[in-house]
């Protein structure tokens, strides 16, 4: 078999490897960007929870020193009545003034409180739906990947196989070639060239579809045994065989 011939079903094997393991590959994908969104919501949701337990906490203690005042209010009420003089009255009646005073701006600042703690606690819902939600397409992703997994395993593995043997009698150079031409072409690493007009002689690639010199067409048909790339997308050209039967020699025993 001639090392074009070798190549050509090197790639038959080799494509549909590519194809199988490329549907894995964006199950993932897939699977890995999901993942990755869940992640951020997850981070964003442990650090609302965090703002939540602070702004209690400084509730929490608003309260206490509002009771500890509204106490101290009580007792001041009662030394009142039992002041002595006019200077321990006077001095009983500022610092309730002064109590009063910061009693409502403690209140007030409760109230503050109350209502960021309100509208997180909303935000804090939202965001659990919103991870829970994108939870249900991990666990989607998850089995879309489980399945293909199952699916093509089986079947990837015997193409690995098969292009492994279908590689081995490949020259290493070649075989380079032609893997290099596979990654940068998605698998296409091979290209039959496609007649357009015989009488004028025109050929392309069939894949990029740029014109191929009539003289270059002529070299694919009489030497079966080296690598003539495509000189604007890289592909391996190669003539099947009934158009080459037509346009030139029969092709050199092996
Ligand atoms: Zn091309």
């Amino acid at each position: 078999m001639s090392l074009i011939q070798q190549l050509v079903t090197l790639h038959r094997v080799d494509s549909q490897f590519r194809a199988l393991e490329s549907r894995l590959e964006t199950a993932r994908t897939t699977l890995a960007s999901q993942e990755r969104q869940l992640e951020v919501l997850t981070k964003q949701t442990v650090d609302m929870r965090t703002q939540e337990r602070q702004l209690k906490a400084t509730i929490h203690s608003l309260e206490v020193e509002v009771a500890s005042s509204v106490t101290r209010v009580e007792k001041l009420r009662d030394a009142l009545n039992g002041s002595a003089n006019e200077k321990a009255y006077k001095s009983i009646i500022l610092e309730l003034k002064h109590l009063e005073e910061n009693k409502k701006k403690m209140d007030d600042q409760t109230l503050g409180e109350m209502q960021r703690l309100d509208e997180l606690q909303k935000r804090v819902v939202d965001q659990v739906a919103k991870a829970s939600e994108r939870q249900r397409f991990c666990d989607i992703a998850k089995s879309e990947l489980t399945e293909r997994q199952t699916e093509v395993g089986v079947r990837l593995e015997e193409l690995r196989g098969e292009r492994d043997r279908a590689a081995s009698s490949i020259p290493e150079d070649a075989r380079k070639a032609f893997n290099r031409a596979a990654d940068e072409t998605n698998g296409e690493a091979m290209a039959p060239i496609a007649e357009i007009n015989r009488r004028h002689r025109e050929y392309s690639c069939s894949a990029c579809n740029i014109e191929m010199p009539f003289e270059a067409v002529l070299r694919l048909t009489s030497d079966l045994n080296t690598i003539y790339p495509c000189r604007a997308c890289g592909r391996i050209l190669y003539l099947e065989d009934a158009l080459r039967e037509t346009i030139g020699p029969a092709p050199a025993k092996k």
